[in-house]
């Protein structure tokens, strides 16, 4: 197998983010509840895309690249952290965004603005037209003498996902300096590298330990998490190949991407009272109420130590109304 040294990386993310017992939530859910901070990724607000955009633009630069172009919702996390890590190594960026959801100044907006963000608005609902519209950019681009890198909707590829096998890999460390082996790790799929790579990673460095991902989003992720984790296995050259039966998905999106539903708003309450920790109605509140649900029905039965994976998102937080819940 490959190592991480063996790829272009930059370094963005201040790391290892911090891993440890939460007493309280631990206490009301009858299970050793773990966090890893990967809020406290340590550039702009954090979050996982950090350690994604650590190999993606370290591979677009080993190629020559001088602009970063990528997509997501108005209140993408992931758009907004391309934008700050571009900043500080001196890369040009490009936020093609959908004009849907909360796109005014509120939220990761304020902070595209703080940060001289070049956002650009696609009136649609389909992300062909978004793709679209990034290659007359990118034309626009090299007509200028740029070379334009573009980056898919949450860097969902195998060089991203390679940040969360890495993350996987710290993770089990440090429940291995606290003498706990993780019987799950529970994150969020919200574009599917992240619950890949942490998938990868648990088969590398844990093979006993379950990955299962939270849906956020209405999509049929087994397929693509599998390709993910399969993609990125052939990268690192490891001995590791998945059908789709092996990918753990847990549907939790309730009537839809980036609407709150009551129980991931009830997920933020409690995590936010019991351990002064906050969460997000896209992303973690969903994947933290997905993790609950599955303790109610016995998913973890026999099984005690419970990684949660805190992936950020507190950007939304400031442009999402939580008293509107649907379900
Ligand atoms: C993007 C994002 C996710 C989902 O990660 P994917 O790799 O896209 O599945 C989870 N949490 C937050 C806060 C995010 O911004």
């Amino acid at each position: 197998m490959k190592q991480f040294s063996d790829f272009p990386r930059v370094s963005l993310g201040i790391l290892p983010t911090p891993l440890y017992r939460l007493p309280n939530i631990s206490e009301a859910l009858g299970k050793n509840i773990y966090i890893k901070r990967d809020d406290m990724t340590g550039v702009a607000l954090g979050g996982n895309k950090v350690r994604k955009l650590e190999f993606l633009i370290a591979d677009a630069m080993a190629q020559g690249c001088d602009y970063m172009l990528t997509t997501g919702g108005a209140q993408s996390n992931h758009a907004m952290l391309t934008a700050a890590c571009c900043d500080r190594l001196g890369l040009g960026s490009v936020l093609v965004l959908k004009k849907r959801g909360v796109w005014q100044k509120l939220g990761n907006q304020i902070i595209n603005d703080l940060l001289g963000a070049d956002v650009r608005f696609v009136d649609t609902d389909d992300y062909a037209d978004v793709y679209a519209e990034m290659e007359i950019i990118c034309g626009e681009l090299r007509a200028k003498g740029h070379k334009p890198y573009c980056v898919p909707v949450g860097g969902s590829v195998p060089v991203g996902s390679l940040g969360y096998v890495n993350a996987a890999r710290e993770a089990i460390e440090q429940g291995a300096a606290l003498g706990v082996r993780f019987d799950d790790i529970i994150c969020c799929t919200g574009s599917g590298g992240t619950h890949a790579g942490m998938d990868l990673g648990a088969r590398i460095y844990s093979p006993k330990t379950r990955v299962t991902g939270i849906a956020v989003d209405d999509e049929n992720f087994k397929p693509i998490v599998r390709d993910l984790v399969n993609g990125t296995s052939e990268l690192l050259e490891a001995d590791v190949h998945v059908e789709e039966s092996d990918i753990n998905v847990f549907e939790n999106f309730g009537a839809g991407y980036a609407i709150p539903s009551s129980s991931g708003v009830a997920a933020m309450r409690m995590m936010a009272s019991k351990e002064g920790i906050i969460i997000d109605p896209v992303y973690t509140g969903k994947t933290f109420a997905g993790l609950i649900k599955l303790n109610e029905q016995g998913y973890f039965d026999g099984r005690d130590n419970i990684l949660f994976l805190h992936s950020g998102g507190a950007g939304g937080l400031f442009a999402i109304d939580i008293d509107h819940t649907e379900d």
